[in-house]
């Protein structure tokens, strides 16, 4: 049994950045609004996760890593309104499950002194002790896919790409909250530090540099009840040049980011259209850039279902609504193409 539930867990928590990106969401979860990420170089022997949020409170702290343990919603119905990214109560379950040694330190308001706390495999607490910390929580997982042999092969040989996403994934979440100060470091590499934004194209400056972020324009509008903030290419053609090297398109839905990267989703299907804008205004030189920058967030709380995906990176709306969407932000893009976008 206890081979079926690390198999379990191996589903929500394919690779170590899959465990961060849960990390940095109970954070954000927690209100954070200071954020520090740290591993290992191989992303394997080390992970932790320090925050400067509302702490893990005493009577949660024996339940926090067990399995379908959350405090985030109460009854079924709250999943067609969340206000957090968390809800399924897995992630510090799966994460204790897959790794060799867990502990975590926390704090809330009014407490004298900060917690460190030994935690099991099946999610228990073993120890605890106090300890001299700030109010927040840190998470610290140790010898994570250890108990995995193929998964850990498969990350250790592609550490890289791991890296590369971790990065794109702590400039996503910083882009959907420009406020939180991000810091991310792994041994033997620069640290990169996001300070607070007062705003998103602050943020995207930072993350992308100024000269990129100057081509592209604040949007902001509302149709159907649905809100539409997006900041894209004034000009397709500039942008494009642009972001030869860039990957990751920046889309979110009520603060959740979503991958454009499955088959005729919502969100797959706007992405594409995005591009082929991109390719259609850009200049035939920089027709092989596949990857535009694009930020692009929707809100309309209630009118999807965020319970689809293990990763809990896509949404799934309803035909109707997914056409109004794309209708929508077709139009946005359209837009410019009288006035100086195009
Ligand atoms: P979920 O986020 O779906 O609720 P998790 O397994 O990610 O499930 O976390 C379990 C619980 O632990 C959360 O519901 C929350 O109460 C608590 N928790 C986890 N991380 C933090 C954190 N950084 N700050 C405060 N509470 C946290
Ligand atoms: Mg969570």
């Amino acid at each position: 049994s206890d081979t079926i539930r690390a198999l379990g867990s191996s589903q929500t928590l394919t690779d170590p950045v899959s465990v961060i990106k849960e990390l940095i969401e109970n954070s954000l979860d927690a209100k954070a609004t200071q954020i520090t990420i740290e591993t290992s170089a191989n992303l394997l022997d080390l992970i932790q996760v320090k925050d400067n949020g509302f702490g893990i409170s005493a009577a949660d702290r024996p339940l926090a890593f067990k399995r379908n343990c959350t405090s985030k919603i109460t009854d079924f119905s709250d999943l067609n309104e969340l206000t957090t990214l968390g809800f399924r109560g897995e992630a510090l379950a799966s994460a204790a499950e897959l790794a060799q040694k867990t502990i975590f330190i926390t704090r809330c308001e009014g407490e004298p002194v900060a917690e460190v706390y030994d935690v099991t495999r099946d999610g228990s607490i073993s120890g605890k002790r106090p300890i001299g910390a700030p109010l927040g929580t840190t998470i610290r997982v140790e010898g994570i896919l250890k108990r995995l042999p193929v998964r850990m092969e498969n990350a250790l040989k592609n550490t890289q790409s791991l890296i590369k996403r971790l990065r794109s994934l702590v400039a996503t979440y910083y882009l959907s909250h420009p406020k939180c100060r991000f810091g991310l470091k792994i041994k033997g590499q620069r640290d990169t530090v996001y300070p607070p934004s007062k705003n998103v194209p602050e943020a995207v400056m930072k993350v992308v540099g100024k000269e990129a972020s100057t081509q592209c324009e604040w949007i902001d509008t509302e149709r159907y009840g649905i809100k539409v903030e997006a900041f894209i290419a004034k000009r397709f053609a500039d942008v494009a040049a642009l972001h030869k090297e860039w990957c990751a398109p920046y889309i979110y839905v009520d603060g959740r980011p979503v991958a454009a990267n499955r088959r005729q989703t919502t969100i797959t299907i706007i992405w594409k259209m995005y591009r082929t804008y991109v390719k259609a205004f850009s200049t035939a030189e920089d027709a092989r850039v596949t990857n535009p920058l694009l930020y692009l967030h929707l809100r309309c709380p209630g009118m999807y279902d965020a319970n689809i995906e293990p990763g809990k990176d896509d949404v799934l709306f309803d035909n109707s609504k997914a056409l109004k969407i794309i209708t929508l932000v077709e139009d946005l893009f359209n837009a410019g193409s009288s006035k100086q976008r195009f």
